[in-house]
């Protein structure tokens, strides 16, 4: 049967596949019946999994990483606990001897069990405990992937599979490579949420938010994606199919078009000059950058090289990343950002457990109450200066304690490295990403202090309108054109503009067709975007006239009525 189910459209193309469901818990677990003499074989290998756990809970509380926080040794003491509810520990073993099933999918199930357990809990702290459950299946699961079992090979191409999961956090997509999958469904997410970013700097059409997509898609079920209108069909018929083929290839011709512009300069219709640079996660991502002409980066999210891994990057392993990006940029700027870890990217081991993620200890707020972890990093980041056009970007800074904290953080490092004879840029410039409300508002100390400024207009949306950008539940108030959200935007741009301070937007609206002439209106003259964006955004520079949208774009910013800004805007965008 064919049907339709609509969510949040976070990657736009179209996708065409076979839909391939992930359990609950972020690792792929496949379902298979085993032959009853290798079950006993499959019981022991289940309980060398959890006995291989067990050791590594218990040699990470007798050697807990320098970087641990405070409450690590009871965040293990309680995932210990976890490992030992029967659910997990006894009764995957049951479901083998009974199902005859493999490991991996019985632990899945029962974890499930044990998830649901705790969602129907009133206490919210207690609910919440969910999320510790998954992560010590996942650990568990993890060890049981480290011991072959029988699992039979997936007889897929990865390109024609649409993973359908729960959720997939920044770090799950990390680990693929671009287009690796034809594109991502998720229940949950927003429009903004780092794992919507990853997905678009993947260059894979991904929908998020829509709620029960895992329990009404089959595996297999030939699915189509558009990652435009936040659509999906499932089991289209033959003439659905044909069309959507065709805007596919209509799609994927005008992309090849617009990349014709990639060697030409992004100037307005009257001459000014914009420059349209690249977000990137990690070094590989500077290809991606070239083939679609940006400029310079104006973002490295940094904190993508801590995801995925048992042992932090050293200095010299963030050395050598930063380098190869300056290297890689060939003189152009490299803006790179101080690890904004905590709430949804997580150092693994060391996960903190907060009632309000997005308002608690992340970004420079976890520098400044980790300030080895941030020595070792600004080492890394200041020697890379002296292999290229880099500057440094703090996030999340909240007010003039934080920036002088930081500031003298880096006079330090410099003074060590200075010691030692390394060398580095000695003036790099030091910015900082206005995504706080707060920050917006008392923008003079800002701008006063640093040397440039950076929007990030994913947490001041999410800051402003008090939503929770991971949260699919209030994802309908997201909302970039909030009068709000344009008064702290045309405040902050115009007022480094007035003070000359070198102002950026780098959150997803930079990267939107629908808002670049009202940025440019607003007077902004430099954008960083998903690499994939930069043509389209280009070609939009291109055709635009700043006395022309000049008039228009003040009315916008005058006006408070909701659907008269979006009449405004269309008029501004025809
Ligand atoms: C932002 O908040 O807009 C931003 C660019 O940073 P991130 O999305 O990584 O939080
Ligand atoms: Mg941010």
């Amino acid at each position: 049967m064919s049907f339709s189910l609509h969510g949040i459209a976070v990657s736009s193309g179209i996708a065409i596949g076979h839909a391939h469901l992930l359990s609950h818990t972020s690792l792929e677990v496949l379902h298979y019946v085993l032959p009853k003499p290798l079950i006993v074989e499959e019981i022991a290998r289940f309980d060398a999994a959890l006995l291989a756990t067990r050791n590594e809970f218990s040699n990470l509380r007798s050697n807990p990483p320098q970087y641990a926080a405070a409450e690590f040794d009871a965040f293990l003491e309680l995932h210990q606990m976890i490992l030992d509810d029967p659910l997990l520990s006894v009764a995957p073993r049951e479901m083998i001897e009974a199902e005859h099933c493999n490991a991996e999918w019985a632990l899945k199930t029962q974890t499930e069990k044990l998830v649901a357990q705790f969602d129907e809990f009133e206490d919210a702290y207690l609910r919440e405990r969910q999320t510790d459950v998954t992560q010590v299946a996942e650990r568990l699961l993890k060890q049981l992937l480290g011991q072959p079992g029988h699992q039979p090979s997936p007889n897929r191409h990865d390109v024609d599979t649409i993973l359908v999961a729960h959720d997939l956090s920044p770090a799950d997509l990390m680990q693929f490579k671009p287009q690796q999958y034809a594109a991502f469904i998720t229940d949950v997410g927003g429009a903004t949420s780092h794992t919507a970013i990853v997905a678009r700097s993947l260059n894979t059409p991904c929908v998020v938010g829509f709620h029960h997509a895992r329990e009404l898609i089959n595996e297999d079920d030939l699915l189509i994606l558009d990652g435009e209108q936040g659509v999906i069909i499932v089991n289209p018929d033959k003439a659905i199919l044909a069309e959507y083929k065709l805007r596919q290839s209509e799609l994927d011709l005008d992309r090849k078009k617009l990349k014709r512009l990639r060697g030409a300069k992004a100037n307005t219709l009257d001459g000014s000059v914009i420059e349209l640079h690249a977000n990137i996660e990690k070094p590989e991502d500077m290809v991606e950058v070239k083939e679609n002409g940006a400029t310079g980066i104006g973002l490295f999210r940094s904190e993508f090289l801590f995801l995925n891994r048992d042992v932090l990057p050293d200095e010299e392993e963030q050395f050598i990343a930063y380098k190869a990006v300056a290297e890689g940029m060939d003189g152009q700027p490299v803006t790179i950002r101080t690890f904004d870890l905590g709430a949804d990217k997580q150092i693994k081991g060391a996960e903190r457990v907060a009632n309000n993620p997005a308002l608690g200890l992340r970004a420079i707020r976890l520098c400044l109450a980790e300030p080895q972890l941030f020595r070792t990093q600004l080492r890394a980041l200041l020697r890379s200066t002296h292999y290229g056009n880099v500057k440094i970007l703090v996030p999340m800074l909240s007010g003039a304690a934080e920036i002088n904290q930081t500031l003298q953080f880096i006079a330090v490092t410099k003074q060590a490295l200075d010691d030692e004879g390394i060398p580095y840029d000695r003036d790099v410039k030091i910015g900082g990403m206005i995504e706080i409300p707060a920050a917006a508002l008392a923008l003079n100390v800002f701008a006063k202090k640093l040397d440039f400024l950076s929007i990030g207009t994913n947490d001041l949306i999410q800051y402003t309108l008090a939503i929770d950008r991971t949260d699919e539940e209030v994802a309908h108030l997201y909302d970039p054109l909030h009068p709000a959200v344009l008064h702290l935007l045309s405040h902050v741009i115009s007022t480094a503009n007035k003070l000359d301070v070198p102002v950026s937007v780098c959150g997803e609206m930079a990267g939107e067709l629908a808002y670049t002439r009202l940025f440019l209106g607003m007077g902004l003259r430099q954008f960083s975007m998903s690499s994939s964006q930069v043509p389209a955004i280009k070609q939009r520079v291109l055709t635009t006239s700043l006395t022309e949208i000049a008039a228009i774009t003040q009315k916008i910013l005058r006006a408070d009525d909701p659907l008269k800004i979006r009449e405004l805007l269309d008029k501004l965008n025809a």
